[in-house]
């Protein structure tokens, strides 16, 4: 099988782990399969690289001081790495020169930032790159160690050539698939593992480019697509796509197959096994995504194709956004005027904030809609400014501390009285819903409620719905 294998997170938390990687790849090498690598940055590295960057750009950074404290941390975690990966002598050694070159550039971009005193996104997207140009070299390494020969390429390198939007670039498709194509099928041809850096692009000049965070599992997806591969999987920490959060409702089962529509809405609804843009490469090639739990591969985890064939669940998952806040527009002077919407959006949107869920009731008398928690402030701000210099008298109110829910499953479509089985699960439990959304895919119903209700309201709707007992 032609395969692109990817990496993330716990699985390449430390050198023991990625050298577990190494081995389940050389195990399906040794089987006959092509496999092309893509991992992620150690976990938690590209968090502290952003937040280093964002430290030395403060008026107060001291850094003299906390640069070489960085480097230190950082240079240590991933030496350390390389020595619990790399049992080969020769290759270790080599693969140390590579991390120690790597990290040099790093300390540099640093030194960099914290002279300019500034953080383009441009900077920011070099800056973060180091993660993954860390970890590749070291996961290449493993495999060599292994025996089998591994060559380690940037996205770039690797054909991903992508617009200039910085920290959120867009993939330029036509030419990543003759360029892809062409590199990794010579890697291929020499009988080596290719493995390459996730979420890393470059523009057409050869620029460091992001494809936003998270985007490792874009990057699979982008390169299976551009590969024509058999399938992309998806190597996490988790058994698979779940029918509620684990943590939240301790009956959560695994969904064994989901359709690609399906897992890209529940990629929105915080689901955070996937990132939401990386279905659509695999969706326009047909290309089946496998979601699996790298400590336990064999457990079979969740299969993403175009039809499940198993259609009758009618909710396939309980998903819970914590952490967001309901804003709400409203005011008997709104009723019948047009463009409120337009008024409202077009503030929020310019102030940079994303918004998660919109409803309206017919009256028009108000407009709600949520936003992150950490958003909220700067879009009342915005709203209220606005509001002052254009002279509405629109209320503005804010319930800062809910959770939106959502019932998640394709089955929905056409299927009457879903809703009144939603709503009548929150009512027999008491629940006060605030506002409520269903798009018109009606591939989701989604509702807000006071996030003091939110678990109790998962875990009605998974009863409801029976989850616990699919299979
Ligand atoms: N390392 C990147 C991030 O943390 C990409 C990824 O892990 O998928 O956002
Ligand atoms: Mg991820």
């Amino acid at each position: 099988m032609k395969l692109v294998i990817k990496f993330g997170g716990v699985p390449v938390k430390d050198g023991e782990s990625i050298r577990n990687d190494a081995e389940f790849v050389v195990s399906r090498y040794k089987k006959g399969d092509q496999v092309a690598v893509v991992t992620s940055a150690m976990a938690g590295v590209t968090d502290q690289l952003l937040n280093i960057a964002n430290r030395l750009i403060e008026p107060q950074a001291n850094p003299e001081r906390q640069i070489p404290d960085f480097m230190r941390q950082i240079s240590v975690r991933h030496f350390q790495a390389c020595q619990d990966a790399i049992k080969n002598k020769e290759v270790l050694s080599r693969t140390t020169r590579v991390v120690k070159e790597t990290l040099d550039l790093l300390e540099r971009a640093l030194i960099g930032v914290s002279y300019l005193g500034e953080l383009s996104p441009r900077s920011q997207d070099l800056i973060l790159s180091f993660g993954e140009r860390l970890s590749a070299p070291i996961l290449a390494g493993a495999i060599e160690s292994l025996g089998v020969p591994s060559r380690f390429l940037t996205g770039f390198e690797a054909g991903i050539i992508t617009d200039d939007h910085f920290t959120e670039a867009r993939p330029l498709m036509d030419r990543i698939r003759k360029l892809a194509k062409q590199r990794i099928n010579k890697i291929w041809a020499d009988k080596e593992i290719p493995v390459i850096t996730g979420f890393i692009g470059g523009t057409k000049d050869g620029i460091i480019t992001t494809l936003g965070r998270g985007g490792s599992d874009y990057t699979a997806s982008i390169l299976g697509a551009a590969l024509g591969v058999d399938e992309i999987w998806i190597m996490t920490d988790v058994d698979g796509i779940m029918t509620a959060d684990p943590k939240v409702e301790p009956k959560a089962r695994v969904i064994k197959a989901i359709s690609y529509i399906e897992a890209t809405e529940l990629a929105y609804f915080g689901a955070k096994v996937l990132h939401p843009r990386m279905i659509r490469p695999a969706m326009d090639t047909n290309i089946p995504v496998r979601v699996l739990n790298a400590f336990k591969p064999n457990q079979g985890g969740t299969l993403i194709i175009r039809k499940p064939n198993r259609a009758k669940d009618i909710v396939k998952s309980i998903t819970m956004s914590r952490n967001v806040s309901l804003i709400t527009v409203g005011g008997a002077e709104m009723i019948g005027v047009p463009g409120v919407a337009a008024t409202v959006f077009d503030i929020i949107g310019r102030a940079g904030v994303k918004v998660l869920m919109i409803s309206q009731s017919s009256s028009q008398a108000d407009i709600s809609f949520v936003v992150d928690r950490k958003e909220a402030d700067v879009a009342l701000h915005a709203l209220r400014s606005e509001f002052e210099k254009r002279h509405i008298d629109w209320n503005i109110n804010c319930e800062r501390n809910v959770s939106v829910i959502a019932a998640i499953g394709a089955g929905m479509k056409g299927t009457p009285g879903v809703a009144a089985r939603v709503f009548g699960t929150m009512g027999r439990n008491g629940i006060n819903i605030l506002t409520i959304a269903q798009g018109s895919s009606e591939l989701n119903i989604s509702f807000t409620v006071d996030e003091r209700d939110a678990v109790k309201a998962v875990r009605a709707l998974h009863s409801e719905f029976q989850l616990d007992r699919i299979d």
